[in-house]
């Protein structure tokens, strides 16, 4: 069975192809520049693993012409992976948000077309991208299932309390202000690991678990999971909340928009481009939303004072976030990082988890260091910390094809 999954955005398409007997990714790629200056300049990155890269200029006005060069690769003689398109049993895509409609992921009809597009008031960066990707797919592929998995799916267990903002209660019955979360698929897929850790590894089952899941990408966020569900997490009813992220500020008091809109003689469009695009890391440094820049900065000589404020104030608001979600779950038995920074970056596990040996979290700064590559789960807390620090390499590609497939077959279609 090959699920090909697809992740689109206003302007760029990535694509893994799966097999799942295997779960071996057969081709990666990126077709970026999409419709953009009517396709000029698009380009295609196509991985075919155990064959050589294959890069191609070629013009993209809209998505299905994104979609057709993805499909050529994919069967070309010399770098394709499969024989022919009838061999793609299904295609999951990625979509962003999916409001209350969703709590788990669904088989693509006209209604789950209409209900995501229905959440573009929420997620206007993205659910229009999403939705091109779906409909080019759909005309490519016309006898295909498709299957849509939603970044906020996995937050739809979060009781009231922990969704509900301190405004109105009519914003929420009537406008759909509420708290939603994102990064789901990743947060579930290190959840499903960590789970099966924990069970092996420390005996607890499943339903006595609490785990908290730190996704530290170029967007941050983290999750308090109890007995496999999420019960809150940092993101909102946009992806703007939370954590300090690569160019997005995370919390703030909201009397801070009004100020800078009178003072600075802001719209609404220019705030949304400060908090989006030029806070968080990159705000506060000055110098890149790239945590290994601003680490770089940081350990100059001499020290870039404004990139060591940036890498503080990033690791800080974890550590209260890890804080929070402890006592929320009345205790932890596993803190979970991932994502690029989560993954890659030692300093911030070691900087968020310091001085929390009161709660029974200890980091071995030798494991935490030297991490064995391409493990699935590294615990890197002492042999005497009660709760495992866990370094798990998201995989979201993989959760979507699973969803994608189960989905597929639970309909009779696969
Ligand atoms: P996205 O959210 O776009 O999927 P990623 O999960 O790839 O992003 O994370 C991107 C972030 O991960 C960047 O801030 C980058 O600095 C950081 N990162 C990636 N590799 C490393 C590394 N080897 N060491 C430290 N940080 C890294």
């Amino acid at each position: 069975m090959i699920v090909l999954v697809i992740n689109c955005g206003s302007s760029s398409l990535k694509y893994d192809i799966i097999d799942m007997d295997t779960h071996e990714t057969l081709a990666d790629g990126l077709a970026d520049r999409v419709a953009i200056n009517q396709g000029a300049g698009a380009i295609l990155k196509h991985r075919p693993t155990g064959k050589p890269d294959y890069t191609a200029e070629v013009p993209m006005p809209d998505h299905a012409d994104a979609i057709k060069y993805v499909l050529e690769a994919l069967t070309h003689p010399e770098h394709g992976v499969i024989d022919s398109l009838q061999q793609i049993t299904a295609v999951g895509h990625r979509v962003v948000h999916g409001g209350e409609n969703f709590t788990k992921s669904a088989l693509m009809t006209t209604d789950v077309l209409d209900a995501i597009e229905d959440c573009i008031k929420f997620g206007p960066l993205h659910n229009p991208g999403n939705l091109q990707g779906i409909r080019a797919c759909a005309r490519s592929l016309p006898n295909v299932p498709q299957v849509a998995v939603f970044d906020t799916e996995f937050h739809q267990s979060m009781p009231q309390k922990a969704y509900l903002y301190g405004l109105p209660y009519e914003y929420y019955t009537d406008l759909g202000v509420r708290r939603y979360g994102f990064h789901g698929t990743s947060h579930r897929y290190v959840t499903l690991k960590a789970t099966e850790w924990l069970e092996q590894e420390k005996g607890i089952p499943v339903e006595d678990q609490r785990v908290i899941t730190c996704h530290l990408g170029n967007g941050c966020s983290m999750a308090a999971v109890k007995g496999g569900k999420c019960v809150d997490t940092s993101m909102g009813l946009t992806p703007l909340e939370g954590l300090l992220m690569g160019t997005r500020s995370g919390d703030l008091d909201p009397a801070i928009l009004p100020f800078l809109q009178k003072e600075l003689n802001l719209g609404s469009e220019d705030t949304d481009r400060v908090l989006n695009k030029n806070s968080g890391l990159l705000g506060i440094s000055g110098v890149s939303s790239d945590m290994r820049d601003v680490k770089a900065a940081a350990f100059a000589e001499p020290p870039n004072p404004r990139a060591v404020a940036a890498l503080e104030v990033f690791c800080y608001r974890i550590t209260k976030y890890i804080g929070s979600y402890a006592a929320v779950l009345g205790g932890v038995d596993a803190v979970v990082f991932t994502a690029g920074i989560g993954e890659n970056e030692p300093l911030v596990r070691s900087v968020t988890t310091e001085g929390l040996a009161f709660m029974g979290l200890e980091v071995d700064l030798d494991k935490n260091e030297h991490m064995e590559k391409g493990a699935e789960v590294t615990d890197i807390s002492t042999d005497a910390s009660p709760v495992a620090v866990l370094v798990i390499p998201t995989n979201e590609e993989l959760m979507i094809a699973t969803d994608t497939l189960e989905i597929v077959e639970g309909n009779g279609l696969g």
